[in-house]
């Protein structure tokens, strides 16, 4: 199998029609490979979230073609791009998006239970994982009982519960502390390695930026390199 975990080509995304149309993305073509970070650093407006809802498979292209793991997504049903999220794809948001009635290991149960996974396994799995994070000790406690960087924490082993082919974050630790940043950050990082997923993190943040693989940015439209 190629290596090539994510290829995104000539994507375009348009909101509105006519004269009042916006045109966010004009042509994005980006390649991403096992294990490798991709940093996505662009001014707020160019697109970041459109990029990453349409390689998460949340919001469709208005062309082009997505392909996660080789297989092209564009001529899938809405059934399939859920099955293929629920299986492939980990999502980390700004704000963590736990689900505040239940603890931290049945936020990180839910999605392998969705998946089919039994509970004791699921429970291993997820015990495991905020293990790596070094917050299993909270796993007892709900979101509002957990600082920022322990609710990210959480968020993160959530979205690579399943092993996910792809990892996407977006503004990770935006609202987070430096240090905290600088732990969640590593903790993310680690954990892509370890799965060998390919990841984009979406982050305003220089110095984290350029501890990923390749940092990349939105210019016209389109995917560019860049240099911080
Ligand atoms: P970023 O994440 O880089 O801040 P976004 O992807 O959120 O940028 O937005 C890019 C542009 O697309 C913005 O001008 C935004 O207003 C517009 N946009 C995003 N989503 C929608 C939508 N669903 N409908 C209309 N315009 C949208």
């Amino acid at each position: 199998m190629s290596d090539l975990l994510l290829s995104l080509s000539d994507v375009r995304q348009s909101y509105g029609d006519g004269d009042g149309a916006v045109h966010v993305l004009k042509g994005a073509d980006l390649s991403v490979e096992k294990g490798e970070l991709v940093a996505l650093v662009a001014p707020s407006g160019a697109g970041k979230s459109t990029l990453l809802h349409i390689c998460g498979l949340l919001e469709r292209a208005s062309s082009g073609d997505v392909a996660i793991a080789g297989q092209s997504t564009a001529g899938l049903s809405d059934r399939q791009r859920t099955l293929m999220r629920r299986y492939r794809i980990g999502y980390v948001y700004q704000f963590h998006h736990l689900l505040p009635e239940f603890s931290a290991i049945e936020n990180v149960m839910m999605p392998q239970l969705i998946a089919g996974a039994g509970d004791r396994q699921a429970k291993a799995r997820g015990m495991e994982l905020l293990e790596v994070m070094g917050i299993a000790h909270r796993h007892d406690h709900r979101p509002a009982e957990l600082s920022g960087g322990e609710q990210q924490r959480v968020a993160i082993a959530r979205a690579t519960a399943n092993a996910p082919t792809l990892v996407l974050a977006d503004e990770p630790t935006g609202n987070l502390d430096p240090a905290t940043s600088d732990t969640v950050f590593a903790a993310l990082s680690n954990l892509v390695k370890q799965h060998d997923a390919a990841s984009i993190i979406a982050t305003h943040n220089h110095d984290l930026a350029r501890r990923a693989d390749r940092i990349v940015t939105i210019q016209d439209g389109r995917i560019v390199p860049a240099t911080l």
